[in-house]
């Protein structure tokens, strides 16, 4: 079977939707776009962090821009009706997406940073006092960890956290430790942006809701990557980014069970989230109305939703298949070397993506090494520093995969780690 044949949909296709791939790169990054030093084709395997945006999705945003621009939900006039038609309907489209019951469940967010302090101080801050505890795994990205954090310092709840165990995956017998009467909310990543750890959330739901607690999964690179249900994974919360999928910047999706933000207070005040307002009291709009204050995110959420189906035209079931094939040959291909450290479970096992430090080369000056390949990876501690702390790395090499990269390109990434190495030989 040939490498094309042997990807569950055809990539070469998907590639020709993203213009941006063809560019080159290695000249002045004074002048964004492709400049006349450019010369190294580009490989880009930084789509944990955000992915590209077809032409598809392109065409959504433009055609809202130069078609039907205009605010929703204010006007009478057929602009107006037109825009608040599309906006509301990718409501529907992204609670499709996700198994929701209906838009109602669906909160259109900044991303999912936003998403998590929406619920943190709407909730959190509502109903967490000093003895309760609130739940999180040591894989968490800091828009959980610190957002929880921060709302217990002021509430005096108690942050637990799951132990990691040395393979990556979460200790499940100490989640039933920390999980008691006590504890009110349940925050969890379902894929680990650094580890690539898949998180049994369906599990830790039954865990929470035996004590009465809440579960809130950060489905930033799980929505992105794999079907998700979050009525089968019985998530309370659920949120994810809409430019880690194929979308723009500037919107994501809180995802709450309808009865549960009835009862939620807003977050945020102003135009298009009240009913009725008087100089002594105001009330809500309906769901998700009531969330999303001022002026939304207009044709970011119509592309957003333009997103969803681009990936649903290939199928999530396929979109994890290539996720789960690129992440099990980069594994194998870092394998090769005896002075690499991969981080997380084994390659087959995990989600599309590897954090991985070499010995002799800081993550930093790896990743601008590997840049003059023209490979695009990430180095930092990707938002999980207690993680790092734990791992006894200050900060490591991350390349993540999505539907357009192929095996050819994670040979690019290993032929550049090579090439690096030889440097501080
Ligand atoms: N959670 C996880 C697991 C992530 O990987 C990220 C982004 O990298 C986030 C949350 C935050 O996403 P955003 O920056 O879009 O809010």
């Amino acid at each position: 079977m040939g490498v094309q044949e042997s990807y569950p949909f055809d990539v070469e296709a998907i590639r020709a939707d993203f213009p941006i791939l063809d560019r080159k790169v290695g000249g002045d990054v004074e002048t964004p776009g492709e400049g006349p030093e450019d010369d190294t084709p580009l490989c880009y395997l930084d789509n944990a962090a955000t992915s590209h945006t077809p032409e598809q999705v392109v065409e959504t945003i433009s055609d809202y821009y130069r078609g039907y621009n205009a605010n929703v939900h204010r006007g009478i006039h057929q602009l107006s009706q037109e825009a608040s038609v599309a906006y509301e309907k990718a409501h529907d489209t992204v609670a499709d997406f996700i198994g929701a019951s209906g838009r109602e469940e669906i909160v259109f967010t900044k991303n999912t940073t936003e998403s998590e302090n929406l619920v943190a101080y709407a909730w959190g801050l509502n109903e967490l006092g000093p003895d309760d505890s609130v739940v999180m795994t040591e894989m968490e990205h800091h828009a959980s960890l610190v957002t929880w954090q921060q709302i217990a310092k002021k509430t005096g709840a108690e942050v637990r956290y799951i132990r990691v165990d040395e393979q990556g995956y979460l200790d499940m017998d100490h989640a039933a430790e920390l999980i008691d009467d006590s504890t009110a909310m349940v925050s969890v990543v379902h894929v680990s942006n650094t580890l690539g750890t898949v998180t049994p959330v369906a599990e830790l739901a039954d865990m929470a809701h035996d004590h009465g607690a809440y579960i809130f999964v950060d489905g930033a690179q799980s929505a992105p990557t794999r079907p998700v249900d979050v009525q089968e994974m019985d998530a309370d919360f659920f949120a994810f980014s809409g430019h880690k999928m194929c979308g723009p910047t500037g919107i994501g999706t809180l995802y709450g069970k309808e009865a549960i933000l009835e009862e939620m207070s807003p977050y945020l005040y102003g135009g298009d989230m009240i009913r009725r307002v008087t100089y002594d009291d105001s009330t809500w709009e309906d769901l998700p109305w009531k969330f999303e204050a001022g002026t939304p995110s207009i044709a970011q959420g119509i592309a957003f939703a333009a997103a969803v189906d681009y990936l649903e035209d290939i199928g999530m079931d396929a979109v994890q298949a290539h996720e789960e094939l690129l992440a099990e040959y980069a594994y194998d291909r870092l394998a090769e070397f005896d002075d690499v450290t991969v981080y997380g479970p084994p390659g087959d096992d995990r989600g599309g993506l590897v954090a991985f430090n070499l010995d002799s080369v800081h993550a930093h000056d790896l990743s601008s090494i590997v840049n003059e390949y023209g490979v695009a990876i990430r180095a930092g501690d990707h938002c999980t520093q207690p993680l790092h702390d734990k791992l006894g790395a200050a900060a490591s090499a991350r390349a993540s995969f999505y539907i357009y990269n192929t095996r050819e390109e994670v040979d690019r990434l290993i032929d550049a780690l090579e090439g690096a190495r030889d440097l501080f030989a």
